[in-house]
């Protein structure tokens, strides 16, 4: 009975470890397939951008757009960037989606009102790809886009590695004259440390602290902590996420510099951004040319 019992045991322990296996060769196979499909979607134009408005809240005008990438695959249909950004990042194919990205966004951005900004999620692969400077002159000029106009959204993954490298790059970026925010910020790892090593344009504190903020006094304990720091190190804040006009109250009560979310705005299509601004934003006239 007992070798009966270990025979048993050893040929779970065989199966268990073969269906390890199994499951570990689908999720590189589909890995390669997506690779495949990226890279053919880069060359057959697979890729759109939606824009999701920003507002400043002392005056409810449109600060900018942040660009949103998302994959028209032929057959699976719209696939969300969570998805496919991290195999983009592990294969290198972000460096030419990303450069695709920066080009259209500035593109599109060049067509609006002068006060509209337009905001590009970069990610912490994208730093370690030479070029990523060349990339953004590059875009801004063959757009005709005021660098200052340009807004590019970082996390604070990019200290993580080559941290006195990466922050050379921004200092350059910045001398461009486009702006830095830091995205997603709260989430990551000391992320204070971070606010000190370099000197961003703007916080965007992560939708997870936002939500609940109704009901939750501890997340609005940080977002009223995060309203002080922002002004104390002259940094316009904006926060994620928000869903519900009692957080945009709350928001405008602690003072927040700017809000996005679903309640002031889904990302859409380039297509409709111009009515938007025009029906939705108190535009300044005399910024338009
Ligand atoms: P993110 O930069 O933090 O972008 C905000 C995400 O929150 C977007 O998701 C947006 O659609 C979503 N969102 C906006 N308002 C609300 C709201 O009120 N409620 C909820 N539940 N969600 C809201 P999306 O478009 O799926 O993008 C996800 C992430 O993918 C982005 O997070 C960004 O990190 C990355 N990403 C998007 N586009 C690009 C890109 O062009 N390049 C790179 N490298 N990453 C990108
Ligand atoms: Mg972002
Ligand atoms: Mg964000
Ligand atoms: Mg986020």
């Amino acid at each position: 009975n007992a070798d009966l019992a270990l025979h048993t045991a050893k040929a779970d322990g065989r199966s268990t470890f073969r269906f390890y296996e199994h499951s570990m060769r689908l999720a590189a196979e589909k890995r390669h397939i997506m690779t495949l499909e990226l890279r053919q979607a880069l060359n057959e134009g697979q890729f759109e951008l939606y824009y999701q408005p920003i507002f400043t809240l002392a005056d409810d005008s449109i600060s900018g757009f942040e660009a949103l990438i998302r994959w028209r695959h032929p057959q699976r249909g719209m696939i969300s960037p969570a998805e496919f950004i991290p195999v983009a990042e592990e294969t290198g194919l972000i460096a030419g989606i990303g450069q695709w990205v920066l080009r259209e966004a500035c593109m599109t951005a060049a067509r609006w009102p002068k006060s509209v900004k337009i905001s590009v999620n970069l990610s912490p692969a994208q730093f370690g790809q030479a070029g990523l400077l060349d990339s953004v002159m590059t875009a801004l000029e063959e757009a005709g886009l005021e660098p200052h106009r340009l807004e590019l959204e970082i996390t604070e993954s990019v200290f993580l590695s080559n941290s006195r490298q990466n922050i050379q790059l921004l200092y350059s970026l910045r001398e461009l004259g486009v702006r830095i925010a830091m995205d997603d910020f709260g989430t990551g790892y000391s992320s204070l440390s971070y606010l000190r090593s370099f000197p961003f344009d703007k916080i965007k504190i992560d939708r997870s602290f936002v939500s609940g903020i109704e009901v939750d006094t501890r997340n609005l304990a940080i977002i009223q902590a995060v309203a002080v720091l922002g002004a104390g190190f002259n940094i316009i804040t904006t926060a994620e996420g928000v869903e519900t006009a009692q957080q945009l109250h709350r928001l405008k009560n602690e003072q927040f510099g700017e809000v996005q979310g679903f309640l002031t705005g889904r990302p859409m299509p380039a297509s409709e951004v111009e009515t938007f601004i025009s029906e939705k934003g108190r535009v300044f006239l005399s910024a338009r040319d």
